[in-house]
């Protein structure tokens, strides 16, 4: 097939491009590197069946090629980011999303769109579903993203019903692995990178505050099983073990072998106290389910920061 994927340069955007690439699909990236790297490209732009546009999706772009498929990735992701880049985050979510979705129409292309387990906000439905609604501060310092992603949930929408694109919609929940930026501010490679330099690990409120991690693998496979599916409704992809922050500090402190005592600060402003997906439906409909053990996940992105050192991170 030939696809495109906006945010090709990213943490997911590079690994989904690489798998599609290694399927050998025809695969166009589009990326304006505000927080993707070149490096994440390395390891597959050379590829005959791989081609790059820099192009900040904000802006029309005329595409004339015939296309399959649209994965629409491109977005600020980590909570450093979008509140360091809280216009672009709206923009690229309302603007940048109806510029894919125009392409996909455009060329009769099924769409899919990058959602977040964030337009649940601090979740009264646990675990979350995809019926529920979630419970979002509008106004919070989080809502440039989480809003900008439920609105382009409504135009993906909205697209579907009245201008006839067919549509997938994941909501992620946190994922992990390669390619992350040391200083993302997201709290797998942030305690990594702390406890590499032997540094202590910094740990909001009390700690016990969840999340689910998923292998970035797993969720790579869970992409394009949903996009392959027939399910145009939202559907939660991610790994329902719930951990504490203080059970991840604890395993990566382990594996790292760093022994300094962590450091306690206030809980951030809206942060959601529990976070786990329902992912009944995609184990239902897609047959998908997580393969890569938390023990042997975060060993491998351990490895990877070792290998791939970023001192602007402590
Ligand atoms: P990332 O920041 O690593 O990647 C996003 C990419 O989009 C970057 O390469 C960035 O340069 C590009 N981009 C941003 N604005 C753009 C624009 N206007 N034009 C062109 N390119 C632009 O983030 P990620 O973790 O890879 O996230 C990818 C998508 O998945 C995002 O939509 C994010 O909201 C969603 N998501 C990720 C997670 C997670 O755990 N990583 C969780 C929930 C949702």
């Amino acid at each position: 097939m030939k696809i495109l994927v906006s945010g090709a340069a990213g943490f997911l955007g590079s690994h989904l491009c690489e798998r599609l690439v290694a399927q050998g699909h025809s695969v166009i990236g589009l990326d304006n590197f505000i927080t993707g790297r070149t490096e994440n490209l390395s390891s597959f732009k050379s590829r005959p069946n791989f081609s790059f546009i820099e192009h900040d999706i904000c802006k029309p772009l005329p595409f004339s090629q015939p296309l399959d498929r649209v994965y629409h990735l491109a977005s600020p992701a980590s909570p450093i980011d979008y509140i360091d880049l809280p216009f672009e985050t709206m923009y690229v979510n309302a603007d940048g999303t109806r510029n894919m979705l125009e392409i996909a129409k455009h060329c009769n292309a099924r769409f899919f769109l990058a959602s977040t387990s964030e337009v649940y906000g601090d979740p009264h439905v646990h675990p979350q579903v995809e019926s529920y609604w979630g419970n979002v501060n509008p106004i919070g310092p989080r809502s440039v993203y989480d809003e900008g992603k439920r609105y382009a949930e409504a135009l993906t929408m909205a697209y579907h019903r009245y201008r006839n694109v067919a549509v997938r919609i994941v909501r992620i929940f946190n994922t992990y692995g390669p390619r992350m930026r040391a200083n993302d501010g997201r709290v797998v490679p942030t305690f990594i990178n702390q406890a590499l330099n032997q540094k202590p690990l910094t740990i909001f409120g009390d700690g016990l505050q969840t999340r689910s991690f998923c292998y970035v693998s797993d969720l790579i496979s869970g992409f394009i099983a949903l996009m392959e599916s027939s399910i145009t409704g939202p559907c939660n992809i991610g790994n329902p073990q719930e951990r504490t922050m203080l059970d991840l500090a604890e395993a990566i402190n382990k594996y790292t072998k760093n022994e300094v005592p962590h450091a306690f600060k206030p809980l951030p402003k809206d942060d959601p106290t529990r976070r786990k997906p329902n992912i009944s439906l995609a184990q239902k409909e897609l047959g998908w389910e997580p393969q890569v053990s938390f023990e042997d996940g975060i060993q491998r992105t351990i490895a990877w920061f070792r290998n791939n050192p970023d001192d602007s991170s402590i």
